[in-house]
């Protein structure tokens, strides 16, 4: 529970600079979330392959893994499983046995959750729900199927995300995701209709009986250390990571 201590394998002064937040959340279980100095993480978001290859390598050395385990990300609310997959599955939840999972994020919200399998294996999810994914159930798909494999003791951190005072959408949106996830609705700072995600996913988590840390929320929009899609569109993902070593 120590904060700023490398965890085995990382390199501090690279470390310092990919993570905007990263701390030991258990004992041989480690949470964390990038930031824009650490580099675009996502193919296909306006820069060559070669740049984000080579952020993902620095990624994964600070992490002390030869691989980090993504996904292919469409905002729905299907999980799988990172073991066994060779390339990144379809799916909006990554879940694992230890493997180190991402899920990649700009202005969405990234949940990791951590919890244990009877044989004393840490069980890990990381998750993307953006509007469209916390409507569809994607935080109570990953939280079902980690416990379906007989996880316990799920506990969730939230990361950074657009806040509900900057996350403006029309009027009518803004009904309907409420009807599907109360406690969403907000109003900007400049008082027009908005949405806080992290507010209903803390919500959902809250239903599902997995107790939720708050410590990593920041607003994307605001804070230029971190991607944000509505105030730069296409410069980037950063990303939420969860990984068990030594
Ligand atoms: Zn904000």
């Amino acid at each position: 529970m120590t904060l700023g201590i490398a965890a085995p394998g990382t390199d501090g002064a690279d470390a310092e600079r990919i993570f905007w937040w990263r701390r030991d959340i258990r004992p041989g279980v480690t949470a964390a979330f990038t930031q824009v100095s650490g580099g675009n993480l996502a193919f296909h978001v306006g820069e060559d392959d070669d740049g984000v290859r080579s952020h993902r390598a620095a990624l994964a050395g600070a992490v002390g893994v030869d691989r980090v385990r993504y996904m292919d990300q469409e905002h729905g609310d299907r999980a799988a499983w990172a073991e066994g997959s060779g390339d990144a599955p379809v799916a909006d939840a990554l879940l694992s046995r230890g493997l180190p999972v991402a899920v990649m994020v700009a202005d969405c919200v990234p949940i990791l959750v951590v919890g244990e399998f009877p044989d004393g294996r840490p069980a890990l999810a990381a998750v993307h729900a953006g509007r469209a994914g916390l409507a569809a159930g994607v935080v109570n798909s990953a939280v079902d199927a980690l416990r379906e494999a007989g996880a316990r003791g799920l506990e969730a951190w939230i990361g950074p995300s657009i806040c509900g005072r900057c996350y403006e959408v029309p009027a009518a949106l803004r009904d309907e995701i409420e009807a599907k996830v109360p406690g969403t609705a907000s109003t900007t700072s400049w008082g027009t209709p908005g949405l806080d995600l992290p507010a209903g996913v803390e919500s959902q988590l809250d239903a599902l009986g997995v107790p939720v840390h708050l410590e990593a929320i920041a607003c994307t929009f605001q804070e230029t250390r971190l991607f944000s899609h509505r105030r730069a569109p296409g410069e980037g993902r950063f990303a939420g990571v969860v990984w068990a070593h030594g």
